[in-house]
Formats: structure tokens, C-alpha cells, sequence
């Protein structure tokens, strides 16, 4: 099938870009070169997408320096203009988006329509209205000065997405940096590039100058430390694994770069013994089968007080054999594929480190028997019961459908097992006791805590972690500080400053 095809079949209206955007136009990569985009469901090609070497990121890096002066002299007003039409945009091409996503990463059209696609346009529409609203301070200072403090856009900034919320993250990362007046160079995750290049094109639309968003797919070890390596980038703001985030940190000593890394997480989902069991059991499952797992702040350990465990696990293993798997384009199919094919087999890997750690199989472990899905990256919604906190599913990462039950018997050892992990991204706890829920949200190890619910997110609610999740905030007020610096301004208004050296 070639791309018009796989188009129309895809139910798209518009050209599906394959092209970096570099400088305000789309354009090959220097050396030619291109790399396959797979659909997930099939793994059938979608496009071939240029994939940028050193040369382009090169390229880029040269846009955003020229458009730099321009755009961070804009009156702020005015760049929210274009960040608020671009959110316009977005919504009037909810569909197109929501297809695209859906087709290049196995996320659930549903989902796509529902809340992907609707978050990037509520990050985009939120940054716009902060853009004139960030402002600086006075101090006060010593009598006769006046100390101002400016907060200036970094420069040019880099960034680098994951695949797992490739559309939704282009707008935490873009959003704020573009409306603290930096300009950017953006590297999408090599395997889903498609909707930051549609991005690109409606960033042009909304009349956003050439230059300040530059946008080149490509591999990591190339493009990304490209990126992470430039003397020219003032910041660089990443979301991924742990390892590469330790990658990018020692790569920012050459210019010393300001870092934000936004990376893994092992969530604690902790339902104690006199909370809303129903709730609870909806809850946890978005909680981990949302986004077929794929999420950092997924509640991928669930605790169960030992008084409900047995109940507790009866319905929640119920409700995951229940979720449906297919075809993500399908509007009903509530899971749809893992990203890749790679990535399924890494998933499926755990369910044998779970066998060899003597853990309980309760659901799932293994791709579906439904011969339609058996060319895609699928994995059944899996429940494992762990013998112990210690053992590998309970301390790593799965990132997909497989969750680890622990029980504990009081307050103070879930409290241990839920801090007992390197990571410290989300966690959540479901009870009906309000000192224990505040109790917990102080002293759990973790940059985001839900209390009777699981995996809020909005623009305004800052979002990160501590310890091995990483460090810095997107959304909300501190991404602007993320994205600034301060300039403190000192000025002698009427100060008498009597000589220091008296002659
Ligand atoms: P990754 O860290 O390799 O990739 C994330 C991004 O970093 C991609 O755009 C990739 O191209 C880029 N990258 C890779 N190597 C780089 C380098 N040397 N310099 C600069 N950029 C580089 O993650 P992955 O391989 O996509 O997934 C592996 C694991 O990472 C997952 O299983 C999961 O545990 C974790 N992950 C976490 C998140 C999150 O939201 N926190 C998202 C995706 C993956």
C-alpha cells in the first residue's frame, strides 16, 4: 500500500508528513536517510520518515538561534495568541490527530478522541494565557535601590519525547518553552513521529514564525545525544528511561546545560481495608491498563490491605479479563497494541522473571489467541502477585499491561513497601480515613499523590518526581520557572553611597 492508501484506510484527511521541519519548512533528512514508522496493530509500514542525523540537528539548532532574538522579544501577549490559535487548531482537527496518534501508536481511538488529543490542545490553550501572566518581581531591597527581578527565556532549548504519549508530550514540552519566549528543537521518539510533524504544520498555520519549533525524528543515540551534546542548547528537558536520562545529564556538562528529566516510575496504588471497594477497583485498573501500561506514573504495584485482598482481586481480575483488545482504530476497543513488537517482548519477558520468582499468575501473561491480532503487539491485561517487595516486578518497570499485587497488614509497612523503591513518581491510596490519606501524601516518596483516585493530570498541577523519576516540573508555573532564568536588575534610585575608599 502506498501512503495514500494507507491514508484513506486510516480514515485521514490530510497528507500524513514524513519529512523533518526544519526552519519553518519540511525537508529531507541531509544524508537522505529514513526510517520505517510501523502501525502497531500489523506492523505494517505506515510511512517512511526522515530521520535526522547530526547534520540536521545541526541544521535546526542554526532556525532556532536565528529566530531566537525575535520570538523572546515578541510582546508575551502575542506569542500566546499563537499558542491559543494553535489550540484551536488542534480541536478543529480532533479527528485527524486522534486517527494518527491512534494508527502510529496503538493507543485506543477512544482515547485518542477523548483525552490525548484534548490535553494537547488544554496544554497549548493553558500555556497561551500563561505567556503574559509569567512575570518577574520586585525585591525589597535596601532603601534608595530598586531590585527588579527579570525572568528570561533560556534560548535555544532541546527536547526529547518517548513514545508512549508522543502528541501529549510534544505539548508539555513545547507549550511552556515556546511562551517564556524560548525557541526549540524537538526530537520526537524514533518509532512515533507522526504527530509532532502534524503539530509542525499547524504551528505554521497558527502563525508561528519560522525557525522557533524545529522538529527532527531520529534515533536516540544519534539525533537525541546530538541534541543532548550541543554547545548551542541552553536546556535541555527530557522524558524516558532512567538510563538515558543519566546519558543526557553527562552530556550537559559540556555547556553545562540546565536539565529537567522526566523519568520512570514504579507507582504504588495502595487500597487499604474501609475504602470505596468499587471505586477502588476502577480506579486501579486505569490506574495500569490505561494506555496498555505505557505510562510512567502507572500504578503498576498495587497494595491490598490483607483484610480485602481476596475480594479485592476477585473483581479487579474480573474487570481486566473483561477489557477488550483490537484494533485501536476500532472505537469500541478499550486496549489496543503495545507501541512495538520489541517492546511486547519485553513486557512478556516479566511474566517469566514472575514464574522464576515464584509470583502468582491471576490474569493474563501472554498475547491474546484472537488470530486478528496476532500480527500486532499485543498483551493480555496482566495481575501477578508477588512473594515479595523485593523481588524484580515489584522494583522495576514494566511499562506495559502487568501489574504486581503486594498485601500488607498495617499503615506502616505499606507505607515501607510504597517508599521502598528507588523511583518516586506518582502513588495513590484509597481510603476513608482522612488523617492516614494525609499522612500518607506527606510521607510518601513521590513528586504526585492521588487520594481516592489515580493518574490526575492537568496543565496547571505541576508533574515529576524525586530520586530515580528525575527532577524539574513540567506544567503549571514551574515549567515557566523550568523554562526561564532569573535576572535580578539592580538600580540606584536616590541611594548617597559614601565612598569606599575615602581619598
Ligand atoms: P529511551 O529513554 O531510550 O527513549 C526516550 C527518548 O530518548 C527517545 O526519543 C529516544 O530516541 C531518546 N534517546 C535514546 N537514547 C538517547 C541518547 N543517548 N541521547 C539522547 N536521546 C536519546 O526509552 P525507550 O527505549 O523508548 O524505552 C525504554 C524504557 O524507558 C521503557 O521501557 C520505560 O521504562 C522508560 N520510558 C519511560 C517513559 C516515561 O514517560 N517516563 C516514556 C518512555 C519510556
Amino acid at each position: 500500500m502506498n501512503l495514500a492508501h494507507i491514508q484513506a484506510a486510516a480514515g485521514l484527511n490530510s497528507p500524513i508528513r514524513h519529512q523533518l521541519f526544519i526552519g519553518g519548512r519540511f525537508v529531507d533528512a541531509a544524508d537522505g536517510r529514513t526510517l520505517a514508522t510501523l502501525n502497531p496493530h500489523d506492523n505494517s509500514v505506515i510511512a517512511e520518515v526522515a530521520m535526522a542525523g547530526v547534520a540536521d540537528v545541526e541544521r535546526a539548532v542554526d532556525a532556532a538561534e536565528a529566530a531566537f532574538p525575535a520570538w523572546a522579544r515578541m510582546a508575551a501577549a502575542d506569542r500566546g495568541r499563537i499558542l491559543l490559535r494553535l489550540a484551536e487548531l488542534i480541536e478543529s482537527q480532533t479527528e485527524e490527530l486522534a486517527r494518527l496518534e491512534s494508527l502510529d501508536t496503538g493507543h485506543p481511538l477512544k482515547d485518542c478522541r477523548f483525552l490525548d488529543v484534548p490535553r494537547t490542545a488544554g496544554c497549548f490553550r493553558y500555556f497561551g494565557g500563561m505567556a503574559d501572566k509569567f512575570q518577574g518581581d520586585v525585591v525589597p531591597v535596601e532603601a534608595g535601590f530598586l531590585n527588579y527581578l527579570l525572568r528570561e527565556p533560556v534560548g535555544v532549548v532541546g527536547q526529547i519525547v518517548p513514545w508512549n504519549f508522543p502528541l501529549m508530550f510534544t505539548s508539555w514540552k513545547m507549550a511552556p518553552a515556546l511562551a517564556a519566549g524560548n525557541t526549540v528543537v524537538m526530537k520526537p521518539a524514533e518509532i512515533t513521529p507522526l504527530t509532532a510533524l502534524k503539530i509542525a504544520e499547524l504551528m505554521s498555520e497558527a502563525g508561528m514564525p519560522d525557525g522557533v519549533v524545529n522538529i527532527v525524528p531520529g534515533m536516540g543515540a544519534i539525533a537525541g545525544q546530538a541534541i543532548a551534546d550541543h554547545p548551542r542548547i541552553a536546556k535541555i528537558a527530557f522524558t524516558g528511561s532512567t538510563a538515558t536520562g543519566r546519558r543526557i545529564v553527562q552530556a550537559s556538562a559540556g555547556n553545562l546545560k540546565k536539565v529537567q528529566l522526566e523519568l520512570g516510575g514504579k507507582g504504588a496504588n495502595i487500597v487499604f481495608d474501609d475504602a470505596n471497594l468499587i471505586a477502588a477497583v476502577n480506579g486501579s485498573a486505569w490506574a495500569i491498563f490505561h494506555n496498555q501500561g505505557q505510562a510512567c506514573i502507572a500504578g503498576s504495584r498495587l497494595m491490598l490491605h490483607e483484610r480485602i485482598a481476596d475480594e479485592f482481586l476477585e473483581r479487579f481480575a474480573k474487570l481486566a479479563r473483561s477489557i477488550r483488545l483490537g484494533n485501536p482504530l476500532d472505537p469500541s476497543t478499550e486496549m489496543g497494541p503495545l507501541t512495538s513488537g520489541q517492546h511486547r517482548d519485553r513486557v512478556l519477558s516479566y511474566v517469566d522473571v514472575a514464574r522464576s520468582e515464584g509470583g502468582e499468575l491471576i490474569a493474563g501473561g501472554r498475547s491474546p489467541a484472537d488470530p486478528a491480532l496476532s500480527r500486532g503487539c499485543y498483551v493480555e491485561p496482566t495481575i501477578v502477585r508477588a512473594r515479595s517487595a523485593q523481588d524484580r516486578i515489584a522494583q522495576e518497570e514494566v511499562f506495559g499491561p502487568f501489574v504486581t499485587v503486594l498485601t500488607f497488614k498495617d499503615d506502616d509497612e505499606a507505607l515501607r513497601i510504597a517508599n521502598g523503591t528507588d523511583y518516586g513518581l506518582g502513588s495513590g491510596l484509597w481510603t476513608g480515613n482522612l488523617q492516614r490519606a494525609h499522612r500518607f501524601a506527606r510521607e510518601m516518596h513521590a513528586g504526585m499523590v492521588w487520594i481516592n483516585s489515580y493518574k490526575r493530570v492537568n496543565p496547571g498541577s505541576p508533574f515529576g518526581g524525586v530520586g530515580q523519576s528525575g527532577y524539574g516540573r513540567e506544567m503549571g508555573f514551574d515549567a515557566m520557572r523550568e523554562y526561564t532564568q532569573v535576572k535580578s536588575v539592580w538600580v540606584n534610585v536616590d541611594a548617597q553611597i559614601p565612598p569606599w575608599y575615602p581619598r
